[in-house]
């Protein structure tokens, strides 16, 4: 069994600059964050042993410092945890912060903001939260349910494959072929790397094994791009979860992983699957004899 690896997979540095600030910041003082940190159990966990507090809602702080996470928040917010009196610290990745700024200029050259996401993932309710009129589409039904504008202003959530993204906006060009539509790619550099990288991968492999949280848009994105060139592919978390049965028969593993998947992860995974080919291989000997 041969078994490769994404060229491009796992951590991206908008990840790691958050879990640096959070551990720099927990060797010295308590905070909560506000959401998951990243969507990530392992690095989460590893996280709370070290002291730091997640907070699903604003009731739920514990401490006078709040942290902001990698996908970002609105200003209202911000604002809002700052009138509590909470000292806010933010590790918003950069690329999340070119998606509000991109919508923010939108707003004030006229143009109706239009944002190719999921409505319920933090990244994307950070980005509307503080508009007054927006809507959030993902598939094609969304698009034929708009109403018409003068001028659409496009952005994506950062993590969406950007190949689906161009579609849904030459389906709204298409849908209103009066109105002006100006997008702007603010698919981040690490998903497109990804993205390209898993459909490598999959083009050349019998299973593929994507490893990332189950609450993590890009893993999602990664195992539907998989699916699409490899019939076998396997979404799991941790190295508990990867079981003998996925390569019985394959010749050819790939391994990826999400943008908040740790090394260490990747690594267990690939060991325990060479130690599955040196059992599975004894097993293809007989089955030819
Ligand atoms: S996935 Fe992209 S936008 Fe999100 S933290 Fe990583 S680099 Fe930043």
């Amino acid at each position: 069994m041969r078994i490769f690896k994404a060229t491009h997979l796992g951590m991206c540095f908008g990840v790691r600059n958050a879990i640096t600030l959070a551990n720099k910041v927990a060797a010295t003082s308590q905070f909560s964050v506000l959401g998951e940190l990243v969507h990530n159990n392992i690095v989460l966990d590893e996280l709370r042993n070290k002291g730091v507090h997640f907070a699903n809602s604003f009731q739920e702080i514990r401490y006078d410092t709040v942290m902001i996470t990698a996908h970002g928040c609105s200003q209202k917010t911000i604002a809002s945890l700052q009138a509590r009196g909470y000292q806010v610290l933010q590790s918003t990745c950069p690329l999340v912060r070119y998606v509000h700024k991109t919508v923010r200029q939108f707003v004030e050259n006229g143009f109706h903001p239009v944002v190719i996401g999921r409505r319920d993932h933090s990244e994307v309710r950070g980005v509307v939260e503080d508009l007054d009129e927006y809507d959030v589409v993902l598939t094609a039904e969304d698009i034929f349910n708009l109403k018409e504008r003068e001028k659409y202003g496009v952005v994506s959530q950062t993590t969406q494959p950007i190949n689906y993204v161009l579609e849904l906006v030459n389906l709204l060009k298409n849908r209103f072929p009066n109105s002006e539509v100006c997008f702007v790619d603010t698919v981040c550099a690490p998903t497109k790397q990804r993205q390209d990288s898993a459909i490598e991968l999959a083009k050349q492999c019998d299973v593929v094994i994507v490893i990332g949280g189950r609450k993590s848009n890009n893993t999602k994105e990664l195992v539907n791009t998989c699916a699409i060139y490899c019939r076998r592919v396997y979404h799991i978390e941790n190295v508990d979860e990867l079981m003998l049965e996925y390569f019985i028969g394959a010749e050819t593993v790939g391994i990826t992983a999400g943008t908040s998947t740790p090394d260490e992860t990747i690594d267990l995974v690939e060991k325990k699957i060479r130690l599955f080919a040196d059992k599975l291989v004894p097993e293809a000997i007989i089955a030819a004899a």
